[in-house]
């Protein structure tokens, strides 16, 4: 049997990777993956046990511990603890700011990738992140970096009543050792500051047939 498809969507943040994402998965009747989310639980649950985040010991001690189970409901994966989905506590600037301090720790990046790679049990992916072409699925043949200018991207923020500095999460991101945030190798780029979600998921269909074409032949 062929093994399921994955569609690596990286990017910095606030770049439309979700909207787009969603949508690409939607269209191609694909799995959704939002692995931010996974980072965000395990930031969460770490502050909300009144753990140190910026002890790294502390941290991946919770991360082997915590008990977890990816579920698919609606086409969307999801990383559940204790049964339960946080899906407003995750997006708290408490934990938008906390989070890349956990995701920077490499014990805590090895078990995600592990659990991100376990996502195929679910079929064909869309997979959106920080590092899913570099290193969580480095093999697939369908990468994307999407980006937009820093406005465009705090705009998109605002609009969504959450204040945050982009700039400083995309710094840390990109400047840690392990798995940092970079334009996979073979990825294609795509600035869609002035494109619509649509003429984004157009452009990605578009690409991937000439790109399972090239493959076709050889
Ligand atoms: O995509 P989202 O903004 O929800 O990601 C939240 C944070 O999770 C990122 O700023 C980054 O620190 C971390 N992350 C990561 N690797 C991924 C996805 C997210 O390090 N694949």
């Amino acid at each position: 049997m062929d093994q399921p498809t994955v569609i690596a969507i990286d990017g910095t943040s606030a770049s439309g990777k979700s909207t787009t994402s969603k949508a690409l998965a939607k269209r191609l009747g694909y799995a959704y993956v939002d692995t931010g989310a996974m980072y965000r639980t395990l930031a969460w649950y770490c502050l909300k046990k009144g753990a140190d985040i910026h002890n790294a010991r502390s941290v991946a001690g919770y991360c082997r511990r915590w008990k977890t189970e990816l579920t698919c409901v609606n086409g969307h994966v999801r990383l559940v603890i204790d049964g339960y989905f946080p899906a407003k506590e995750i997006r708290t600037e408490k934990t938008s700011a906390a989070v890349p301090h956990v995701s920077a720790i490499p014990s805590v990046r090895i078990w995600m990738k592990k659990i991100q790679r376990d996502c195929i049990q679910f079929g064909d992916l869309v997979m959106e992140g920080r590092d899913i072409g570099s290193n969580v699925f480095p093999e697939t043949n369908y990468k994307f970096y999407l980006d937009a200018t820093l406005a465009e991207r705090n705009r998109r923020r605002e609009a969504e009543g959450v204040m945050e500095n982009l700039a400083a999460r995309d710094k840390r991101d990109s400047q840690r050792k392990a798995a940092p945030l970079m334009v996979p190798l073979g990825a294609i780029h795509i600035d869609n500051s002035n494109k619509s979600v649509d003429e984004v998921c157009n452009f990605i269909v578009a690409e991937m047939k000439k790109i399972t074409r090239a493959i076709q032949a050889g």
